[in-house]
């Protein structure tokens, strides 16, 4: 683990609006509700959380307005003590690799090895993000791909304790609708070969399935809505959120 600039106290950027509507991609697909719901949350989130810099980067008002903006987009319209267990968001300036220990193939044995992170998020732990790919997903969503998303998205999976691709969900119904059709999306894709609208990754275990389709949802959403409509139907009830309408309501794609 590198050494870790701290660099804590950070106030809203007197720009704010302006690096969101320059950087974050998104922006103009909100209306003026959402766009005043957006930077309620960003603000709490650049003033109330812990914002350190890996050695040799720097923080800046541009770096935590973004990562914040996209987290904010996230639980547009759930409370922000979603995020309650987020204390503090670490930020690398690319690309991460970390010494892993795993086990190994053979009972009692285990494998070293380095493994390449674009972020990460603990249960009750820092939420950790690489500044350039956030960056480039924040501009360019329709490659699909957001770590900022992703990893935020673990954190609502962790609210309830565990990491199982099923966030809290108060009404029974959408429980069980949630349990049905994820897993039958889940087995899809891990027996797919590898073509499918929905990364890959997803299928490495149910907690990635729910991140990798948190990033689907919002950065290829109608695309989404039209190869997997229930799954849309689920991911739109959760957030209270149709990133589809949005884009449909602008008159044109995100690209
Ligand atoms: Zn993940």
């Amino acid at each position: 683990m590198p050494f870790l600039h701290r660099n804590n106290r950070a106030e809203l950027a007197a720009d704010w609006q302006d690096l969101v509507a320059r950087h974050v991609s998104a922006w103009k697909l909100l209306d003026d509700q959402e766009r005043a719901v957006l930077a309620t949350h960003l603000e709490v989130l650049v003033t109330t959380k812990r914002w350190e810099a890996a050695q040799g980067f720097e923080l800046t008002d541009r770096v935590r307005t973004v990562i914040a903006a996209q987290a904010a987009l996230l639980v547009l319209e759930l409370d922000l003590d979603h995020y309650c267990d987020v204390d503090s968001i670490i930020v690398h300036p690319s690309t991460m690799r970390f010494d892993r220990t795993s086990q190994g193939p053979v009972p009692g044995t285990e494998v070293c090895g380095s493994v390449d992170l674009l972020g990460e998020a603990s249960y009750r732990g820092p939420v950790v993000i690489a500044w350039d790919s956030a960056s480039a997903a924040a501009r360019h969503p329709d490659r699909g791909h957001d770590v900022v998303l992703h990893e935020f998205a673990h954190k609502l999976d962790m609210l309830d304790g565990t990491v199982d691709g099923t966030p809290p969900l108060a009404d029974p119904d959408l429980r069980q609708r949630w349990i049905e059709i994820c897993t039958y999306e889940f087995d899809e894709l891990a027996g797919s070969d590898g073509d499918t609208l929905i990364d890959g990754y997803g299928a490495t275990d149910p907690g990635e399935f729910f991140a990798v389709v948190t990033e689907t949802f919002f950065t290829l959403p109608t695309e989404l809505e039209a190869v997997k409509p229930g799954l849309y139907d689920l991911f739109r009830a959760f957030y209270r959120q149709d990133p589809a309408a949005r884009v449909r309501r602008h008159g044109r794609t995100l690209r």
